[in-house]
């Protein structure tokens, strides 16, 4: 059993290895733990895995885990989080913008009593205009319409106890949300701020594709809200279509003419129909992640790992 167990989800991170390695050495040696550190390469197609391979040939204390494909950022981590062994686990991303040094900060706060301390974001830095402000509308709607609250402005850099690990273990979903995951599980919870740098070297794994994937994900795992939504539209539209009859009738009858034209025609069923397509497509995100679910395949395969199988 390790003191302190680190997870690093790898995605053609070649330049940043060999730096982040060093930076987080350097914090245990610091600190004075006993570590791991598990890398686990969400098939990349760069040096990451040789690199990470021979950290593993000088240092017994590196571990990896090598996916057969991309599997995604938040299964990659998942995979970590099922093989460590340490008391304290933090998830950190590989590319630096996670201050390695900072795990200082979060394992004080840890034996402070806390079973998760998060690192909350001051600022961000070279993240594009666009992109901070889509994750920040995202996550204040996110907070709007989901029970348990999820902290705004983080991402999955803090450290977690043994007791949250093996609760995450026991949560078998297949679209992860660990975030949201780690706020639902409860126990003690707090934060350390932290200004938040630029990618260090490469460029960002994230698509446009994927953050909209993963923003559904959060969505769909942890509101019912967008259900609702087809019966609280249901209910406006009827509204309006009652004071729309009213009027026909009173045009019809009282003034003598009938409310003519094809515009009026085409906006009522562009109107219904964009409504009914809305609907249909919030069921459909939901039917898709119950299609995954029922499926049950497994989360991710393994082409290689130094991890012996008695350790999970
Ligand atoms: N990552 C991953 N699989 C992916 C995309 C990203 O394992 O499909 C890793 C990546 O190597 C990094 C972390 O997840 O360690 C965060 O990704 P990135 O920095 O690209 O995202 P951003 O910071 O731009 O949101
Ligand atoms: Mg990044």
């Amino acid at each position: 059993m390790k003191d302190l167990s680190v997870v690093i989800p790898v995605f053609n991170e070649e330049l940043n290895i060999g730096p982040l390695y060093q930076r987080l050495k350097a914090t245990m040696e610091k600190l004075d733990l006993s570590y791991e550190f598990i890398f686990v390469n969400d098939g990349s197609s760069d040096k990451s895995l040789e690199l990470v391979k021979m950290l593993a040939f000088t240092d017994k204390n590196v571990k990896y885990i090598d996916f057969s494909r991309n599997f995604g950022h938040q299964i990659a981590v998942t995979a970590g989080l099922d093989k460590t062994t340490g008391d304290a686990v933090v998830i950190i991303d590989a590319d630096m913008q996670d201050p390695p040094e900072l795990i200082e900060q979060l394992y004080h706060e840890y034996r402070n009593g806390n079973d998760v301390v998060y690192a909350r974001r001051r600022h961000r830095q070279g993240e594009t205009a666009l992109k901070k402000f889509t994750a920040g509308f995202f996550y204040r709607i996110l907070s709007k319409i989901t029970t348990v609250s999820i902290p705004v402005d983080t991402g999955d850099f803090r450290i977690i106890s043994h007791k949250v690990v093996k609760a995450l273990r026991n949560m078998p979903e297949h679209n992860k949300f660990l975030r949201g995951q780690i706020s639902w599980i409860g126990f003690k919870q707090t934060f350390v701020e932290y200004d938040r740098n630029e990618r260090a070297a490469g460029k960002t794994g994230y698509t446009y594709r994927k953050m909209i994937r993963f923003a559904l994900d959060g969505i769909t795992s942890f509101s019912n809200f967008p259900l609702k939504f087809a019966s609280i539209m249901g209910f406006i539209v009827s509204g309006i279509s009652f004071i729309l009859i009213l009027f026909a009738l009173y045009k019809r009858l009282i003034n003598g003419d009938t409310v003519k034209g094809w515009t009026s025609t085409v906006i009522i069923v562009l109107f219904i129909g964009g409504i009914q397509l809305i609907s249909l497509g919030i069921m459909g995100e939901y039917l898709s992640r119950i299609n995954d679910s029922v499926k049950n395949r497994p989360l991710y395969i393994v082409r290689d790992s130094n991890i012996e199988e008695s350790t999970s």
